[in-house]
Protein backbone atom coordinates (compact mmCIF):
# COMPACT_ATOMS: atom_id res chain seq x y z
CA UNK A 1 0.00 0.00 0.00
CA UNK A 2 1.83 3.51 -1.12
CA UNK A 3 -1.17 6.23 0.18
CA UNK A 4 -0.59 7.20 3.86
CA UNK A 5 -3.29 5.29 5.77
CA UNK A 6 -5.88 7.81 6.58
CA UNK A 7 -7.27 7.10 10.60
CA UNK A 8 -10.97 7.94 11.80
CA UNK A 9 -9.35 10.89 14.54
CA UNK A 10 -5.90 12.01 15.41
CA UNK A 11 -4.79 14.63 17.17
CA UNK A 12 -3.07 17.44 15.96
CA UNK A 13 -0.52 19.88 17.16
CA UNK A 14 -0.84 23.34 17.90
CA UNK A 15 2.78 24.04 18.48
CA UNK A 16 2.43 25.77 21.47
CA UNK A 17 2.81 22.37 23.53
CA UNK A 18 6.94 22.48 23.59
CA UNK A 19 6.67 26.13 25.50
CA UNK A 20 4.61 24.30 28.63
CA UNK A 21 6.65 21.21 28.60
CA UNK A 22 9.64 22.72 28.44
CA UNK A 23 8.86 25.08 31.33
CA UNK A 24 7.48 22.19 33.48
CA UNK A 25 11.27 20.82 32.91
CA UNK A 26 12.83 24.00 33.75
CA UNK A 27 11.28 24.21 36.56
CA UNK A 28 11.67 21.02 37.88
CA UNK A 29 7.90 20.24 37.53
CA UNK A 30 7.71 16.52 36.41
CA UNK A 31 5.16 15.20 38.40
CA UNK A 32 1.39 14.73 39.01
CA UNK A 33 -0.07 18.06 39.50
CA UNK A 34 1.89 21.45 39.45
CA UNK A 35 1.64 25.15 37.71
CA UNK A 36 0.54 23.35 34.47
CA UNK A 37 -2.18 21.23 35.87
CA UNK A 38 -3.67 24.25 38.03
CA UNK A 39 -3.49 26.32 35.03
CA UNK A 40 -5.57 24.14 32.94
CA UNK A 41 -7.84 23.65 35.39
CA UNK A 42 -8.33 27.51 35.63
CA UNK A 43 -8.20 27.92 31.93
CA UNK A 44 -11.21 24.83 31.59
CA UNK A 45 -13.03 26.50 34.37
CA UNK A 46 -13.72 30.17 32.60
CA UNK A 47 -14.55 27.72 29.41
CA UNK A 48 -17.35 26.60 31.39
CA UNK A 49 -18.46 29.60 33.97
CA UNK A 50 -17.89 30.57 37.40
CA UNK A 51 -20.41 27.91 38.85
CA UNK A 52 -17.81 24.97 37.11
CA UNK A 53 -14.78 23.76 39.29
CA UNK A 54 -12.69 21.57 37.38
CA UNK A 55 -9.92 18.13 39.06
CA UNK A 56 -7.73 17.33 36.32
CA UNK A 57 -6.79 13.84 36.41
CA UNK A 58 -5.21 10.91 34.73
CA UNK A 59 -8.32 9.68 31.81
CA UNK A 60 -11.67 9.84 31.44
CA UNK A 61 -12.19 6.95 33.03
CA UNK A 62 -10.34 8.11 36.50
CA UNK A 63 -13.32 10.93 36.18
CA UNK A 64 -16.31 8.54 35.64
CA UNK A 65 -14.79 6.47 38.52
CA UNK A 66 -14.61 9.62 41.45
CA UNK A 67 -17.77 10.96 39.98
CA UNK A 68 -19.28 7.03 40.88
CA UNK A 69 -17.73 7.45 44.31
CA UNK A 70 -18.71 10.85 45.31
CA UNK A 71 -21.93 9.99 44.14
CA UNK A 72 -21.60 7.57 47.14
CA UNK A 73 -21.63 4.65 44.95
CA UNK A 74 -20.49 1.12 46.55
CA UNK A 75 -20.91 -2.48 46.78
CA UNK A 76 -24.16 -4.34 45.30
CA UNK A 77 -25.52 -0.69 44.78
CA UNK A 78 -26.98 0.07 40.94
CA UNK A 79 -25.64 2.57 38.23
CA UNK A 80 -28.15 3.21 34.96
CA UNK A 81 -25.68 3.34 32.07
CA UNK A 82 -26.70 4.45 28.14
CA UNK A 83 -25.93 0.66 26.40
CA UNK A 84 -24.64 2.35 23.00
CA UNK A 85 -21.49 3.91 24.59
CA UNK A 86 -17.94 2.74 25.01
CA UNK A 87 -16.85 0.66 27.76
CA UNK A 88 -15.00 3.21 29.93
CA UNK A 89 -18.40 4.32 30.73
CA UNK A 90 -19.18 1.34 32.24
CA UNK A 91 -16.33 -0.35 33.64
CA UNK A 92 -15.99 2.16 36.47
CA UNK A 93 -19.71 0.62 37.80
CA UNK A 94 -17.65 -2.78 38.18
CA UNK A 95 -14.73 -1.49 40.08
CA UNK A 96 -17.12 -0.44 42.28
CA UNK A 97 -18.31 -3.67 42.94
CA UNK A 98 -21.78 -1.80 41.71
CA UNK A 99 -24.58 -3.37 39.42
CA UNK A 100 -25.01 -1.40 35.93
CA UNK A 101 -28.51 -1.48 34.10
CA UNK A 102 -28.22 -0.69 31.15
CA UNK A 103 -30.81 1.72 29.05
CA UNK A 104 -31.18 1.62 24.93
CA UNK A 105 -30.60 4.50 23.02
CA UNK A 106 -33.71 6.64 21.00
CA UNK A 107 -33.89 7.43 17.09
CA UNK A 108 -32.85 11.05 17.10
CA UNK A 109 -29.84 11.42 19.15
CA UNK A 110 -28.98 7.49 19.49
CA UNK A 111 -28.25 8.69 23.19
CA UNK A 112 -30.58 6.95 26.28
CA UNK A 113 -33.94 7.03 25.79
CA UNK A 114 -35.64 8.65 28.00
CA UNK A 115 -39.05 6.37 28.12
CA UNK A 116 -36.52 3.73 28.34
CA UNK A 117 -34.34 5.25 31.03
CA UNK A 118 -38.10 5.85 33.20
CA UNK A 119 -39.30 2.47 33.16
CA UNK A 120 -35.72 1.24 34.15
CA UNK A 121 -36.01 3.11 36.84
CA UNK A 122 -39.60 2.98 38.00
CA UNK A 123 -38.38 -1.62 37.48
CA UNK A 124 -35.38 -1.25 39.91
CA UNK A 125 -37.36 1.03 42.47
CA UNK A 126 -39.84 -2.09 42.67
CA UNK A 127 -37.60 -4.83 42.92
CA UNK A 128 -35.93 -2.91 45.95
CA UNK A 129 -32.95 -1.11 44.57
CA UNK A 130 -33.33 2.86 43.59
CA UNK A 131 -30.61 3.38 41.24
CA UNK A 132 -27.46 5.48 42.91
CA UNK A 133 -26.25 7.32 39.48
CA UNK A 134 -27.29 7.46 35.69
CA UNK A 135 -24.27 7.71 33.10
CA UNK A 136 -25.36 9.02 30.34
CA UNK A 137 -23.41 9.92 27.02
CA UNK A 138 -23.20 12.40 24.58
CA UNK A 139 -22.13 10.04 21.49
CA UNK A 140 -19.93 11.01 19.06
CA UNK A 141 -20.59 15.15 19.60
CA UNK A 142 -23.94 15.17 19.91
CA UNK A 143 -25.69 15.86 23.13
CA UNK A 144 -28.27 13.72 24.64
CA UNK A 145 -32.33 14.72 25.00
CA UNK A 146 -31.05 17.13 28.16
CA UNK A 147 -34.25 18.32 29.19
CA UNK A 148 -36.11 15.04 29.21
CA UNK A 149 -33.27 12.91 30.50
CA UNK A 150 -32.47 15.55 33.61
CA UNK A 151 -36.29 16.16 34.28
CA UNK A 152 -36.56 12.34 34.75
CA UNK A 153 -33.83 12.15 37.20
CA UNK A 154 -34.58 15.32 39.06
CA UNK A 155 -38.29 13.96 39.31
CA UNK A 156 -36.72 10.52 40.76
CA UNK A 157 -33.89 12.22 43.12
CA UNK A 158 -30.68 10.76 41.15
CA UNK A 159 -27.72 12.23 40.19
CA UNK A 160 -26.49 12.45 36.65
CA UNK A 161 -23.08 11.88 35.61
CA UNK A 162 -22.56 13.28 32.20
CA UNK A 163 -20.28 11.30 30.18
CA UNK A 164 -18.94 14.08 27.72
CA UNK A 165 -15.82 12.32 26.74
CA UNK A 166 -16.40 13.10 23.12
CA UNK A 167 -17.98 16.37 23.38
CA UNK A 168 -16.04 19.21 24.29
CA UNK A 169 -17.53 21.94 22.34
CA UNK A 170 -20.91 20.67 21.86
CA UNK A 171 -23.85 22.79 23.43
CA UNK A 172 -27.42 22.14 23.92
CA UNK A 173 -29.97 24.88 23.80
CA UNK A 174 -26.52 26.84 23.65
CA UNK A 175 -25.28 24.95 26.94
CA UNK A 176 -21.83 24.05 27.39
CA UNK A 177 -22.09 20.09 27.19
CA UNK A 178 -20.20 18.73 30.15
CA UNK A 179 -21.81 21.40 32.53
CA UNK A 180 -25.22 19.83 33.18
CA UNK A 181 -24.91 16.83 35.50
CA UNK A 182 -24.43 16.69 38.98
CA UNK A 183 -20.89 15.60 37.75
CA UNK A 184 -19.68 15.66 34.15
CA UNK A 185 -16.30 14.09 32.68
CA UNK A 186 -14.51 15.23 30.06
CA UNK A 187 -11.60 12.75 27.89
CA UNK A 188 -8.25 14.03 26.38
CA UNK A 189 -7.02 10.64 25.15
CA UNK A 190 -5.31 11.29 22.08
CA UNK A 191 -8.16 10.35 19.13
CA UNK A 192 -10.65 13.27 21.03
CA UNK A 193 -11.09 16.83 20.54
CA UNK A 194 -7.82 17.94 21.70
CA UNK A 195 -5.71 15.72 23.63
CA UNK A 196 -2.95 15.95 26.91
CA UNK A 197 -2.01 12.57 25.24
CA UNK A 198 -3.91 10.98 27.89
CA UNK A 199 -6.06 12.63 30.08
CA UNK A 200 -9.49 14.05 31.53
CA UNK A 201 -11.09 15.98 33.95
CA UNK A 202 -13.92 15.98 36.47
CA UNK A 203 -16.36 18.75 36.40
CA UNK A 204 -18.09 19.59 39.79
CA UNK A 205 -20.13 22.19 41.19
CA UNK A 206 -18.78 23.37 44.36
CA UNK A 207 -15.14 23.80 45.42
CA UNK A 208 -15.49 21.03 48.16
CA UNK A 209 -16.11 18.13 45.73
CA UNK A 210 -12.92 19.37 43.53
CA UNK A 211 -11.04 19.16 46.17
CA UNK A 212 -12.82 15.88 47.85
CA UNK A 213 -11.92 14.20 44.20
CA UNK A 214 -8.51 15.53 43.87
CA UNK A 215 -8.13 14.19 47.67
CA UNK A 216 -8.85 10.63 46.23
CA UNK A 217 -7.03 11.29 43.19
CA UNK A 218 -3.60 11.36 44.87
CA UNK A 219 -4.37 8.56 47.16
CA UNK A 220 -6.38 10.11 50.14
CA UNK A 221 -3.80 11.71 52.40
CA UNK A 222 -5.45 12.83 55.47
CA UNK A 223 -4.09 15.94 56.70
CA UNK A 224 -1.03 14.49 59.25
CA UNK A 225 2.58 15.52 58.79
CA UNK A 226 3.09 11.42 58.13
CA UNK A 227 1.37 9.57 55.94
CA UNK A 228 -2.00 9.27 57.22
CA UNK A 229 -5.05 7.14 55.18
CA UNK A 230 -8.61 6.55 56.28
CA UNK A 231 -10.15 6.22 52.86
CA UNK A 232 -9.06 4.78 49.99
CA UNK A 233 -7.55 6.21 47.67
CA UNK A 234 -6.41 6.52 43.97
CA UNK A 235 -3.11 7.67 41.94
CA UNK A 236 -5.33 9.39 39.27
CA UNK A 237 -4.42 13.15 39.19
CA UNK A 238 -3.10 14.86 36.02
CA UNK A 239 0.70 14.85 35.13
CA UNK A 240 2.37 18.20 34.81
CA UNK A 241 3.51 17.62 32.01
CA UNK A 242 0.43 16.29 30.42
CA UNK A 243 -1.51 19.27 31.85
CA UNK A 244 1.38 21.46 29.34
CA UNK A 245 0.33 19.57 26.52
CA UNK A 246 -3.45 20.55 27.19
CA UNK A 247 -2.36 24.12 27.47
CA UNK A 248 -1.11 24.12 24.03
CA UNK A 249 -4.01 22.01 22.95
CA UNK A 250 -6.37 24.53 24.33
CA UNK A 251 -5.43 27.60 21.73
CA UNK A 252 -6.82 25.17 18.86
CA UNK A 253 -9.89 23.66 20.00
CA UNK A 254 -11.85 26.08 18.95
CA UNK A 255 -10.44 25.55 15.66
CA UNK A 256 -10.37 21.88 15.81
CA UNK A 257 -14.21 22.00 16.20
CA UNK A 258 -14.51 24.21 13.06
CA UNK A 259 -12.90 21.29 11.52
CA UNK A 260 -15.03 18.56 12.42
CA UNK A 261 -17.98 20.32 11.70
CA UNK A 262 -16.78 21.10 8.09
CA UNK A 263 -15.57 17.57 7.67
CA UNK A 264 -19.60 17.24 8.51
CA UNK A 265 -20.69 19.50 5.87
CA UNK A 266 -18.13 17.71 3.62
CA UNK A 267 -20.05 14.36 4.42
CA UNK A 268 -23.55 16.27 4.17
CA UNK A 269 -22.33 17.41 0.71
CA UNK A 270 -21.81 13.59 -0.35
CA UNK A 271 -24.72 12.33 1.07
CA UNK A 272 -27.08 14.23 -0.22
CA UNK A 273 -27.52 12.26 -3.42
CA UNK A 274 -27.11 8.66 -2.03
CA UNK A 275 -30.05 7.28 -0.67
CA UNK A 276 -29.04 3.13 0.64
CA UNK A 277 -27.18 5.96 3.39
CA UNK A 278 -27.56 8.29 6.13
CA UNK A 279 -25.84 10.60 7.58
CA UNK A 280 -26.27 11.05 11.35
CA UNK A 281 -27.81 14.94 11.13
CA UNK A 282 -28.46 17.22 14.51
CA UNK A 283 -32.70 17.14 14.60
CA UNK A 284 -33.00 20.46 15.01
CA UNK A 285 -30.88 23.58 16.36
CA UNK A 286 -30.95 22.97 20.42
CA UNK A 287 -28.96 20.38 19.12
CA UNK A 288 -24.73 21.74 18.19
CA UNK A 289 -22.55 18.76 17.60
CA UNK A 290 -19.06 18.88 17.44
CA UNK A 291 -19.24 16.12 15.19
CA UNK A 292 -16.27 14.61 16.86
CA UNK A 293 -17.21 11.46 14.48
CA UNK A 294 -19.35 11.72 11.48
CA UNK A 295 -21.69 8.35 11.17
CA UNK A 296 -23.67 7.14 8.55
CA UNK A 297 -26.35 3.97 8.55
CA UNK A 298 -26.56 1.65 5.33
CA UNK A 299 -29.84 -0.72 4.33
CA UNK A 300 -27.90 -4.03 6.07
CA UNK A 301 -25.08 -5.19 7.57
CA UNK A 302 -23.42 -7.18 4.77
CA UNK A 303 -23.50 -3.47 3.21
CA UNK A 304 -22.26 -1.46 5.82
CA UNK A 305 -19.38 -4.43 5.86
CA UNK A 306 -19.04 -4.47 2.26
CA UNK A 307 -18.40 -0.52 2.46
CA UNK A 308 -15.65 -0.62 5.58
CA UNK A 309 -13.92 -3.27 3.61
CA UNK A 310 -13.59 -0.65 0.75
CA UNK A 311 -11.87 2.00 3.00
CA UNK A 312 -9.64 -0.78 4.41
CA UNK A 313 -8.38 -1.56 0.99
CA UNK A 314 -7.92 2.44 0.34
CA UNK A 315 -6.25 2.37 3.75
CA UNK A 316 -8.74 4.30 4.97
CA UNK A 317 -10.17 3.34 8.38
CA UNK A 318 -13.59 3.55 9.29
CA UNK A 319 -15.21 1.51 12.44
CA UNK A 320 -18.73 -0.29 13.18
CA UNK A 321 -20.45 2.16 15.76
CA UNK A 322 -19.90 1.48 19.17
CA UNK A 323 -21.25 -2.37 20.14
CA UNK A 324 -23.76 -1.69 22.98
CA UNK A 325 -22.75 -3.14 26.47
CA UNK A 326 -25.44 -5.36 27.12
CA UNK A 327 -24.11 -7.39 23.79
CA UNK A 328 -20.86 -7.35 25.35
CA UNK A 329 -19.67 -10.67 26.88
CA UNK A 330 -18.67 -8.68 29.96
CA UNK A 331 -22.21 -6.88 30.53
CA UNK A 332 -24.12 -9.52 29.31
CA UNK A 333 -25.57 -10.50 32.72
CA UNK A 334 -27.08 -7.37 33.82
CA UNK A 335 -30.51 -5.73 33.40
CA UNK A 336 -31.11 -4.19 30.23
CA UNK A 337 -34.11 -2.02 29.12
CA UNK A 338 -35.29 -1.38 25.89
CA UNK A 339 -35.74 -2.68 22.10
CA UNK A 340 -33.60 -2.83 19.73
CA UNK A 341 -32.42 0.54 18.88
CA UNK A 342 -28.80 0.55 19.80
CA UNK A 343 -28.40 -2.96 18.27
CA UNK A 344 -30.06 -2.20 14.64
CA UNK A 345 -27.63 0.88 15.14
CA UNK A 346 -24.92 -1.29 15.59
CA UNK A 347 -25.69 -3.54 12.66
CA UNK A 348 -25.90 -0.94 10.10
CA UNK A 349 -24.16 2.23 11.40
CA UNK A 350 -20.68 2.49 10.33
CA UNK A 351 -18.22 5.62 11.55
CA UNK A 352 -16.04 7.91 9.16
CA UNK A 353 -12.96 9.41 9.38
CA UNK A 354 -13.36 12.96 11.00
CA UNK A 355 -10.20 13.89 12.18
CA UNK A 356 -9.63 17.62 12.81
CA UNK A 357 -6.94 17.06 10.28
CA UNK A 358 -8.35 16.01 7.70
CA UNK A 359 -6.88 17.28 4.31
CA UNK A 360 -8.41 18.15 0.68
CA UNK A 361 -6.55 15.41 -0.49
CA UNK A 362 -7.19 12.71 2.24
CA UNK A 363 -11.20 13.93 0.98
CA UNK A 364 -10.58 12.94 -2.63
CA UNK A 365 -9.71 9.94 -1.27
CA UNK A 366 -12.64 9.09 1.04
CA UNK A 367 -14.90 10.55 -2.09
CA UNK A 368 -13.21 8.21 -4.39
CA UNK A 369 -14.96 5.40 -2.30
CA UNK A 370 -18.19 6.56 -1.69
CA UNK A 371 -18.51 7.43 -5.19
CA UNK A 372 -17.51 3.79 -6.54
CA UNK A 373 -19.31 2.26 -3.64
CA UNK A 374 -22.71 3.64 -4.43
CA UNK A 375 -22.77 4.72 -7.83
C1 LIG B 1 -12.89 8.08 25.38
C2 LIG B 1 -14.11 7.82 26.16
C3 LIG B 1 -14.09 7.61 27.55
C4 LIG B 1 -12.83 7.40 28.34
O1 LIG B 1 -11.89 8.35 28.29
P1 LIG B 1 -10.33 7.99 28.53
O2 LIG B 1 -9.71 9.32 28.70
O3 LIG B 1 -9.87 7.27 27.31
O4 LIG B 1 -10.25 7.15 29.76
C5 LIG B 1 -15.28 7.48 28.22
N1 LIG B 1 -16.45 7.54 27.59
C6 LIG B 1 -16.52 7.70 26.26
C7 LIG B 1 -17.87 7.78 25.63
C8 LIG B 1 -15.37 7.83 25.50
O5 LIG B 1 -15.45 7.97 24.17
Amino acid sequence: MDKDRIYLSLSKESGFEQEYIQKALNSNWITSGGPNVNEFENELQSYFGKESYVAALNSGTSAIHLALILSGVKDGDEVICQSMTFSASANPILYQNAIPVFVDSEHETWNICPENLEIAIKDRILKGKKPKAIIAVHLYGTPYKVDEVHAIAEKYEIPIIEDSAEALGSRYRGKKCGDFGTFGIISFNGNKIITTSSGGVLIVNSREEKEKAIFYATQSKDKAVHYQHSELGYNYRMSNICAGIGLGQLKILEENILARRSNHLFYKEIFKGIKNAKLFDNVNEDFFSNYWLNTIVLETKVERENLRIAFENANIESRPLWKPMHLQPLFEKYPYYGNKVAENLFQKGLCLPSGSNLTNKDKIRIKEVIHNFFI
